[in-house]
């Protein structure tokens, strides 16, 4: 083993915001130890592989990378340290060194607090295997490398208690656990010192945030987050429906600078199948609950995501779900094909649905939803929005940013283009599926609408 001191170091993320902030907290330890970040893996001599295990698929594919990074291994001269870190490591564990003789280490999701440590091992000659669920896991607030200058997000809750059929995120990600109010708003104010227009809060199932110690719930931490000076956006993803109660809907017709946009997956929209997925919630329930957080903030997009082809899926069951995308006319949705996952009681379900007629569902599902996604963004169109600026866009000399619903626009940048996390003011001009065309930004003031940060809602008495 070369004890030559590792210098840079290179990232690859797949999967959820979860793993996009683990890796922003990887790489903070790094550069503290003055290990720097790096474009290329090629030019690094630390790899990271941050992976996820949600689909058959993602997970193949961080297999074949590892092959690709132990490729790049045997091609140079200097040594290159790999390690696999994310659900996949979590999963894996000692089967992953197996697997790949000449992986460095493997950290899951709740142990990423333990890089510098894990490094250290690796460095003084030890194969690390570092997983499983700590009862105390760490956040370090300082050593968190931001990345984008647009979006700050705070982890509220980790881990998952609950059981859907299909999912494998309690075995990777562990128990629930919440992080008190005041660790949260201490790590929000941090980022508002820093700049960030948009402050994000996460978790598996962040509306089942409760204080460990003062007995709060989601709609008190909305409260307290949405009232610290400087909030001018805020978002949290993901919510459970059958956790969403009514003091949570309030709180989006009250602040007006909580984001118009909630994701609420729903996955299916039969009974049925949702009962065969342990969801707790039925149609009728998630659809009182679409209608009540459209009553209290008129205009909110909503998004959600579906399994096509879940075990036991009937035509008639199928069909149940596109009525309910043609009822409740989504703003977007995620939809994929059921993947049978380890350890998960879907497995016991049988009645698997034939890949080619799931495959054949999911396309027929994305298009229907394809058609309203257009619809919907050409009654936008002529709107004058507020755009937050996330990079460049899609030609050169455009940029990309996210409007308060979360719709994608591409804008020409103009002599002066904003910088990301910049907020800008641009009219809406055509729609396309997936996204829409914004003219250049509008000079400051010019027919602008009222900042949301300009109406507050009720202070309430939570901050510490
Ligand atoms: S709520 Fe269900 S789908 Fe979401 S992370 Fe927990 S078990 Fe998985």
């Amino acid at each position: 083993m070369n004890s030559r001191p590792v210098r840079r170091f290179f990232v690859e993320t797949w999967g959820c915001q979860m793993n996009e902030l683990d890796s922003q907290r990887m790489a903070g330890q790094l550069m503290q130890l003055g290990i720097l970040p790096v474009r290329e893996p090629r030019e690094a001599d630390l790899i990271l592989l941050n992976s996820c295990s949600v689909r058959e698929r993602a997970e193949q594919k961080v297999y074949s990378r590892l092959g690709a990074y132990r490729r790049l291994r045997r091609e140079r001269d200097e040594p290159l340290f790999i390690g696999l870190c994310g659900c996949v490591a979590q999963q894996e564990g000692e089967r992953a060194l197996a697997r790949v003789p000449d992986l460095d280490f493997v950290l899951g999701p709740a142990r990423v607090g333990e890089l510098r440590e894990v490094l250290a091992r690796r460095l003084a000659g030890e194969r690390v295997v570092a997983t499983g669920f700590p009862r105390d896991r760490r956040f370090d607030l300082d050593a968190v490398a931001r990345d984008g200058a647009h979006k700050g997000m705070v982890t509220v809750i980790e881990g998952c208690d609950k059981r859907c059929t299909f999912c494998i995120v309690p075995s990777t990600r562990g128990p629930e656990r919440c992080r008190p109010l005041a660790e949260i708003l201490a790590e929000v104010r941090h980022l508002l010192a820093y700049g960030f227009a948009e402050i994000e809060l996460l978790g598996q199932t962040v509306n089942h945030w409760r204080d460990p110690e003062r007995g709060l719930d989601f709609a008190d931490l909305l409260d307290a987050v949405a009232e610290l000076p400087g909030v001018r956006r805020l978002r949290f993803v993901t919510s459970y429906p059958r956790d969403f109660t009514p003091r949570m809907v309030e709180r989006l017709g009250r602040h007006r600078n909580i984001c118009p946009y909630l994701h609420l997956p729903v996955q299916s929209g039969s009974d049925a199948v949702l009962r065969r997925m342990g969801r707790g919630y039925d149609v009728a329930s998630y659809l009182e609950l679409a209608a009540a957080v459209r009553a209290a903030r008129p205009g909110i997009a909503i998004s959600t995501d579906f399994i096509a082809g879940f075990p036991g899926e009937t035509e008639a069951e199928f069909e149940e779900t596109l009525a309910l995308v043609e009822r409740v006319r989504f703003d977007a949705i995620f939809a994929f094909c059921y993947s049978p996952r380890p350890g998960t009681a879907a497995l016991r379900l049988g009645s698997e649905v034939p890949g080619a007629v799931a495959e054949a569902r999911l396309q027929r599902l994305l298009r229907l939803q394809d058609g309203i996604q257009r619809e919907l963004n050409e009654g936008r169109v002529g709107a004058v929005e507020e755009v937050v600026v996330t990079g460049w866009g899609r030609e050169p000399g455009w940029l990309a940013g996210r409007t308060p619903c979360h719709r994608i626009v591409h804008f020409p940048a103009g002599a002066t283009p904003a910088r990301p996390g910049e907020i800008v003011t641009l009219r809406l001009e055509r729609a396309l599926a997936h996204s829409l065309l914004g003219s250049e930004p509008l000079p400051s003031g010019a027919s602008a609408p009222v900042p949301a940060a300009a109406v507050p809602g009720p202070r309430s008495t939570l901050h510490p």
